[in-house]
């Protein structure tokens, strides 16, 4: 196996060689000092995982039917997949390099900042996980839901999208007040596609994602606060999944599943649902807890649901239905300045509640 590697790597050492795109430089990870040659293709630097796996010590193997490598080095796992950008550590963290992982005759090339600013953070210590980024603060990324041309639900002259984004402002500012890190997928009024906000989440690692909606039903007597996390359950039957995978983003979706391979898919997803969805559910259980007492009306619950904005986040993540617009009563209680500031305090309580 190491041969076929060592093999390839000449040919397409000798292809680069021959270009004169490649040169040497040094680097620092896992306290080891040592040189690579790097590749430039456009503005990109790349390395070869290959020799990188040999300069931290550690190996490199290959499935060579579903095209998956996997470094080991320092008890950790990193798998990459070319043509993605996914970079998925113990079957756990899902990080994004800067590019794709590329594939040139057989060899895998990864971005040079894999090895500055990833590497660095796992081969510090055994123990030493990154969390919430490079401050060691906890990273919440908080989408105050619809926007722009999005009005969401309507009723009694309002748009949900304006309580949301109001409710929002205040999470932030409570747990910025609470020492996290927060960042808004929107801080005004515009319009975001579904993937784009949970990119916002998956790009700048954060450690949990809340996105905050206003319901809306036929039967105006329905009033309260419910949570979802995502559950696959509805994933063939649920009409809204369906229907939200017909629009735009939903081409938008598609075209960015595509550019990964089946089995990334599937790593992903199996990663996604198995190791996020619990805490997913964890998180939507001490939000909604804190939430019921706080707003009043009909305590609904945590559900699951196949619910886009949460499919594409890597991070533990919900929805919270802070009440019904519907609802003459709640609509009249989210008009209310000290109302959505209990409501605000009970989602960061909730969130504070999860990190501890
Ligand atoms: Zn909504």
């Amino acid at each position: 196996m190491r041969k076929v590697w060592f093999v390839i790597f000449c040919l397409f050492a000798f292809v680069f060689a021959s270009n004169s795109a490649a040169s040497l430089r040094a680097f620092e990870a896992g306290g080891r000092s040592f040189k690579l040659e790097t590749t430039a293709i456009g503005s990109a630097e790349f390395v070869s995982l290959f020799d990188l796996s040999k300069a931290i010590g550690g190996t490199l193997t290959c499935d060579e039917w579903t095209r998956c490598l996997e470094m080991r080095a320092s008890g950790k796992s990193f798998r990459f997949m070319p043509s993605s950008r996914a970079v998925l550590i113990d079957n756990d963290d899902c990080l994004y390099l800067p590019n794709a992982v590329t594939e040139i005759k057989g060899d895998a090339l990864v971005s040079t900042a894999f090895i500055t600013s990833i590497l660095p953070d796992y081969l510090k210590s055994s123990g030493g996980a990154k969390s919430g980024g490079t401050s060691g603060k906890k990273l919440v990324v908080i989408d105050a839901g619809h926007g722009g041309h999005d009005t969401g639900a309507q009723g009694g002259g309002r748009n949900e999208k304006d309580i949301t984004l109001d409710v929002a402002k205040r999470v932030r500012d409570l747990l910025t007040g609470m020492g996290y890190r927060v960042i808004m997928t929107r801080t005004s009024d515009v319009f975001l596609e579904l993937p784009d906000r949970s990119d916002i989440a998956n790009k700048n690692g954060a450690d949990i994602f809340v996105s905050i909606h206003v319901n809306d039903a036929a039967n105006t007597a329905a009033c309260g606060t419910e949570t979802y996390y995502l559950s696959k359950v509805q994933v063939d039957n649920d009409y809204h999944a369906r229907r939200l995978e017909s629009s735009s983003y939903g081409y938008e979706l598609r075209r960015r599943w595509k550019a990964l391979t089946a089995k990334m898919k599937s790593v992903l997803r199996q990663q996604h649902y198995q190791t996020t969805q619990q805490k997913s559910k964890l998180l939507a259980e001490k939000i909604q807890r804190r939430l019921a007492s706080a707003a009043g009306g009909d305590n609904r619950g945590v559900k699951g649901k196949n619910l886009s904005v949460l499919r594409n986040s890597y991070c533990p993540c919900c929805l919270v239905e802070i009440g019904f617009i519907s609802n003459w009563s709640d609509r009249k209680k989210l008009n209310s300045s000290a109302h959505k500031q209990a409501v605000a305090n009970a989602i960061a309580q909730g969130i504070k509640d999860y990190l501890k």
